[in-house]
């Protein structure tokens, strides 16, 4: 039933989790972990109608009305401060979990781990994190027909830190473990900016600045992936 993807997502979390999944769909993934972790539960959030009403029959479905809560609201919005201790954010790009946090930062005291699955820009989600005290834990990236996915999980602390420009582009973990998916993602990346780069460079008035970032961004890349 549960994807790869969230399976990944799951194995981030601690045996007798109390988690919030903002933006749950179906609640595949807080099923999957009350089946799976007999102590874990959980809050399923949706600021849509549709998924709203899918999540709640789901969990009906499978039995646990108990362990499982759908509440209907607009990200962090439907927790209140205290009330978990981890927060997922799945299947989404990496400003949208960023402006979610940002937007419900209040709700986030007491909230010890965040784990970010974004389906693109995970970058701005590592830079989000490195800003308001999480600090990187642990991150994987996983292949699924044929899409590349990261998941970064982060925990809070009081040190801070800052990533260098290539681990917030790159991923720390991730670019130390230069597994497989990892480099083929980059392959691509690269091949996608020197695309954009070259079709920017017949334009009438170039973007500079944006055509400069491209061009550093590949010499970063390349330095990791030889
Ligand atoms: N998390 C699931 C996963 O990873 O498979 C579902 C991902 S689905 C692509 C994104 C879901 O997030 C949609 O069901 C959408 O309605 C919901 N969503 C988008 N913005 C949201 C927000 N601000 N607050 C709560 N849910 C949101």
């Amino acid at each position: 039933l549960v994807s790869n993807r969230l399976q990944c997502v799951a194995s981030f979390l601690p045996k007798g989790a109390l988690f919030a999944d903002i933006g749950s769909d179906h609640a595949y993934l807080p099923v999957y972990v009350c089946h799976l972790d007999k102590q874990a539960t959980a809050i399923a959030g949706e600021i849509n109608e549709g998924p709203y009403q899918s999540a709640k029959s789901t969990v009906v479905e499978e039995g646990l009305t108990d362990r499982i809560e759908v509440r209907k609201g607009d990200g962090l919005a439907v927790i209140s401060a205290n009330e978990v201790n981890q927060v997922v954010i799945a299947g989404m790009g990496g400003s949208l979990i960023s402006a979610i946090l940002q937007e419900g930062k209040e709700k986030l005291a007491g909230v010890g781990q965040i784990i970010a699955q974004p389906n693109v820009e995970a970058r701005a989600v590592r830079v989000w994190l490195q800003d308001n005290g999480y600090r990187l834990n642990g991150e994987a990236i996983l292949e699924e027909a044929g899409h590349r996915y990261e998941v970064i999980s982060a925990i809070s602390s009081d040190i801070t830190y800052s990533m260098t420009e290539t681990e917030l582009l790159l991923g720390p973990y991730l670019m130390k473990e230069k597994s497989d998916p990892f480099q083929r993602k980059w392959k691509l990346e690269i091949e996608k900016r020197e695309r954009v780069l070259k079709q920017m460079k017949k334009a009438k008035s170039p973007d500079e600045k944006k055509m400069e970032t491209f061009r550093h961004e590949i010499e970063l890349i390349k330095e990791v992936l030889t």
